[in-house]
């Protein structure tokens, strides 16, 4: 596999540019990382050592598609891989932040059943240059603004892909600096992830995928909850909070007549209660492979308050991009019916 451009170290970086001069090294390094910018705008370099690492050091990602909506405040685009494979990520400005949601596999084999991601399948782990450079591209993207803040909640399971997503933390915090806290770890509840997660020194948000709180109707959302049933899951998050003195978020994507009634918030409650987790409501996106319309607004807000009676904290999260397909995996799907179309034409 092509050693691509972010999968490098910094001993890497100058073994490849043996005999460059120390601080030569810290340029380039501190100009692709701190400064986000391509070879060729390493202008304090010679030109010659510029289009070198050009050669040396390929982009991992090529745009393929590039989607703005919200005003501008939301930029999708589609990314595909030097070995054809396709990813998505997605930046999104806020009044006092700018998120960046990255992927962390192309595919996912999670096989949720109302993720666009989870309907496609699994193809491959993305390597953490590739993960970082997502980030990098995000940041270019931003232009005046600054990326605060990561997510990895596009496609994939990140604690699947343990390694290079932990590799790719470790570059986001200490070569892009962006802080700890501001890097959310989205999970579906891979435990044996969870507990590596707890052994680690840097104090990333954790955010689960719960949906459901009932053993039975997780099992069909999603299947991974065979493994890793509630109870455990449970405990493997208040292992996290504790030694992270973190609060941990519950996503539950709203699904008209699965996980919006009164008792599955009250087992919501039940869950979210001794972890003093907050959980965020999500408009359900729409996907082809699921059958479920997604709960409307006013039921979702009574949900809210329901969870609230119930003594738990709730937000709805305001759905970004719903028409320009952001969610999980829909510019891919979206972008594979086009192709397909085109060559049955
Ligand atoms: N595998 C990880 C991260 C990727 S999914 C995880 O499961 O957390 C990122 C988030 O998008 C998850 O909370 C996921 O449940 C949610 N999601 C997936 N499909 C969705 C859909 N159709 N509508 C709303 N949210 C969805």
């Amino acid at each position: 596999m092509v050693i691509t451009r972010y999968d490098i170290s910094r001993s890497d970086l100058a073994e490849l540019l043996e005999g460059e001069p120390n601080y030569r090294i810290d340029q380039v390094w501190e100009g692709l990382h701190s400064q986000h910018r391509e070879p060729a705008e390493l202008t304090n370099i010679p030109k010659a050592l510029r289009s070198a690492i050009e050669e040396l050091l390929p982009a991992a990602l090529t745009p393929v598609r590039q989607v703005s909506s919200d005003n501008g405040k939301t930029l999708k685009q589609l990314w595909q891989l030097g070995d054809g494979h396709l990813l998505e990520s997605v930046l999104m400005h806020y009044r006092d932040r700018s998120t960046v949601c990255v992927s962390s596999q192309a595919g996912c084999a999670m096989a949720c059943s109302f993720c666009a991601t989870g309907q496609i399948g699994f193809d491959r782990h993305l390597t953490s240059g590739e993960i970082v450079e997502q980030v990098v591209r995000a940041s270019q993207n931003a232009k005046d603004k600054r990326v605060s803040n990561v997510v990895f909640m596009g496609m994939g399971e990140p604690l699947a892909n343990f390694e290079n997503v932990w590799s790719a933390v470790e570059r986001i915090h200490g070569d892009l600096g962006i802080g700890a806290r501001k890097i959310t770890i989205s999970t579906v509840g891979v435990i044996p992830g969870i507990e590596r997660l707890t052994q680690q020194d840097l104090p990333v948000s954790l955010a689960v995928s719960l949906h459901s709180a009932n053993n039975s109707i997780r099992n069909q959302l999603a299947p991974v909850n065979r493994t890793y049933p509630l109870r455990k899951l449970s405990e493997a998050l208040q292992s996290y909070k504790r030694s992270k003195n973190r609060r941990i978020s519950l996503e539950w994507a709203m699904m008209a007549g699965v996980n919006d009634t009164e008792t599955a918030g009250r087992e919501l409650a039940e869950f979210a209660r001794p972890l003093n987790a907050h959980v965020n409501l999500i408009p359900l996106n729409p996907t082809p492979g699921y059958d479920n319309p997604g709960t409307d607004h006013e039921s979702i807000a009574w949900f809210q308050q329901i969870l609230e009676s119930f003594g738990v904290n709730a937000t709805i999260r305001a759905n970004r991009g719903t028409d320009i397909d952001a969610a999980c995996g829909q510019l891919r799907a979206e972008h594979r019916v086009k192709i397909s179309k085109r060559r049955n034409a």
